[in-house]
């Protein structure tokens, strides 16, 4: 499932699975329809059911995750495999449920605090340690709604701004000593198959690739390793992006990607990721082997 069959990861799956002798067709899922009240579930697409899949690949984008969604749940109740489940991609997608469900687990993650409208900026600032704090807008992707707010007067400010949108927003410690560097941690099944370090380019904290941050190979130490194998199986997915910051009480997790891109950990890593995912699927999927089958 891909919206546009030209974009550099859905491109290297299907290579990657033709080469191995699979049969592959793209499907833009906003094109998708369904009737949920069949007795035989189905998919179609272009005037006709899809049928014969044995497993299906979601590349779903933020802005299509609702609909995105409910097509792969469909297809999961017709008992195609899915590389992710819909239900841990629309948790993935939640950073405040996916942070929660994390931190229950006792993962490492920056100090947080979540508010919508508070009153009380100053606790909230208090309660993750004061200034400088990073300041994030809860539906951004790319680095867009990040903030650094290196004073309370800064913070309070952009609080306000926040507030006066109704939008959520989190409040985190700014890792200082990460230095505009982040880890992005690729793990498949129970294994960090490829991990790079992006670092923000000068004057920049955020050191994400769209922003101009550079990536390069980095080497995990075994408890990079397990928090990105457990934050990836916490969230229930067997293909994610784990993105980390090395702090001085050891690496937290910023965010976990369902969809992640393969381009720049390719390049910066040399490895057939694309060939590993589809080696992935060879070995474990089977129809109807979902674990919670589009509900819960
Ligand atoms: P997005 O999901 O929009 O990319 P992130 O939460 O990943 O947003 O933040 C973008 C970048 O900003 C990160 O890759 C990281 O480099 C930097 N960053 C985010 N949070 C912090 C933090 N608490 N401390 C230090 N740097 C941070």
């Amino acid at each position: 499932m891909s919206r546009n069959q030209k974009l550099y990861s859905t491109r290297r799956l299907v290579d990657a699975a033709r080469e191995r002798g699979h049969e592959v067709q793209v499907i833009d899922h906003l094109r998708c329809y369904m009737n949920i009240a069949s007795h035989k579930p189905a998919v179609h697409y272009k005037g006709k059911p899809l049928s014969g899949f044995e497993a299906v690949i979601p590349r779903i984008g933020a802005s299509a995750t609702f609909y995105g969604t409910a097509v792969l749940r469909q297809f999961e109740m017709t008992g195609v495999f899915p590389l992710n489940e819909s239900v841990a991609i629309s948790r993935s997608r939640d950073k405040l449920r996916s942070l929660q469900l994390l931190s229950r687990r006792g993962i490492g993650m920056p100090v947080t605090g979540f508010a919508h409208s508070p009153d009380d900026t100053d606790d909230l600032l208090a309660l993750v340690g004061g200034a400088p704090v990073v300041i994030k807008l809860i539906e951004g992707t790319q680095g867009v709604g990040v903030v650094l707010a290196e004073t309370t007067q800064a913070a309070e400010s952009v609080i306000e701004a926040f507030r006066g949108l109704h939008a959520n927003f989190l409040v985190q410690e700014f890792i200082t000593e990460a230095r505009g560097a982040d880890i992005r941690a690729f793990v498949i099944g129970n294994r960090v198959v490829a991990a790079m370090r992006r670092q923000a380019k000068e004057g920049e904290f955020r050191s994400n690739l769209h922003r101009g941050g550079s990536a390069q190979v980095v080497r995990l130490t075994p408890e990079e390793r397990s928090t990105a194998i457990r934050s990836a199986r916490i969230m229930g997915l067997n293909v994610a992006g784990v993105d980390l910051l090395r702090s001085n009480h050891g690496p937290v997790v910023m965010e976990v990607n369902s969809s992640p891109g393969l381009e720049g950990i390719e390049a910066a890593t040399g490895k057939d990721v694309a060939g590993m995912i589809i080696a992935f699927i060879e070995s474990n999927a089977r129809p109807g082997k979902t674990r919670t089958r589009g509900t819960g």
